[in-house]
């Protein structure tokens, strides 16, 4: 995909991780790696929920109060506010309206958009054990339960950066074929070209969704392909290892063996070798494998999305 591609990928945001001053206290918390970096390749749909309920900016804090499982959004200062009910609806109202989406960013510790592990508090201001996720995070994730979310602190972390960000692309890829017409064909052929990535993600089902389209017999793929898809971003949650992605790489590599000479294999067996020890990050093997791919094309290994899951320019794999 290039910047320059028609459509990019849509992604929700906490509008607050975008630099709007939406926050209770008329901040913002601006993170420039949606802001700047992934804003050239993904269109963001930034949301306030608490704006959009009417709250207002600045606005008196909320919090979760009461059962971890099952919280309220109350008034900080002044219990007697309760816009749980709001918060939950507004969330219900935007997953029902936002069905082009291929993935959403929440701002953590939110009482509304938080994913987990939001601090919930008793009626009398002690905390509860264990955190709970935001209300309006809720009410929206129940509507999507197959679209890639994560909160942005987390993509602070390279390795579920590359993640979230794959499934994204992931989700974007499954919705073209939903548009072109899901057909037993179109999800061979898609299974395919995640063969490798899956291997690598999950290698247990990597063989269990194999079978489970092996098996399609007369299936009728509009039944068998979401149950197959969401599966499959289960299955892609999981982040692939530097043990998983050496196996995913010999087994490529193995598409070579006829046309290597002996140093070149040897090279190859090297600095994979080199990135399972953590000398190499991930794009120093991958860009050999290339470059010999280059020389010696294969159709089945050019229709990998294992070898670019996401835009070059993102360096994704330059930290892992
Ligand atoms: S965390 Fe959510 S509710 Fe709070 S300011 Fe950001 S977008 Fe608004």
């Amino acid at each position: 995909m290039s910047t320059a591609s028609l459509s990019k990928p849509k992604i929700a945001i906490s509008a607050c991780l975008l630099g709007e001053e939406v926050r209770f206290n008329g901040g913002h918390k601006e993170s420039r790696l949606c802001s700047r970096t992934l804003a050239e390749y993904f269109d963001f749909v930034p949301l306030c929920p608490e704006v959009a309920i009417g709250m207002g900016i600045p606005r008196e804090p909320i919090r979760l109060v009461g059962d971890p499982q099952q919280p309220e959004a109350v008034g900080t200062v002044n219990p007697s506010i309760n816009v749980t009910r709001p918060l939950a609806e507004y969330g219900e109202k935007m997953a029902g309206e936002l069905q082009d989406l291929c993935g959403y960013i929440f701002m953590q510790q939110s009482p509304s958009c938080g994913l987990e592990r939001v601090k919930v508090y008793h009626a009398n201001g002690a905390p509860v054990n264990g955190g709970g996720r935001g209300i309006y995070a809720q009410a929206f994730c129940a509507q999507h339960p197959d679209l890639p979310v994560e909160e942005a602190g987390r993509l602070n972390d390279p390795v579920l950066r590359e993640n979230f960000i794959t499934r994204v692309l992931a989700y974007s890829a499954w919705q073209q074929v939903l548009a072109q017409g899901l057909s037993r064909r179109a999800l061979t052929e898609f299974h395919s070209r995640y063969k490798y990535l899956l291997m690598a993600h999950n290698p247990l089902q990597y063989k269990a969704l194999g079978k489970l389209l092996g098996n399609m017999a007369d299936s009728d793929p509009a039944e068998l392909g979401p149950r197959y898809f969401s599966e499959l971003m289960a299955a892609l949650k999981k982040c692939a290892t530097r043990g998983t992605h050496c196996n995913v790489l010999l087994h490529i590599s193995g598409y070579l063996k006829q046309s290597l000479s002996a140093e070149d294999k040897q090279e190859m067996q090297q600095v994979i070798g080199q990135y399972r020890q953590g000398i190499v990050p991930l794009v120093v093997p991958l860009t050999l494998l290339k470059h010999h791919f280059r020389l010696h094309p294969d159709p089945y290994i050019a229709q990998q999305v294992y070898l670019q899951p996401h835009p070059e320019n993102l360096s994704l794999r330059n930290a892992i």
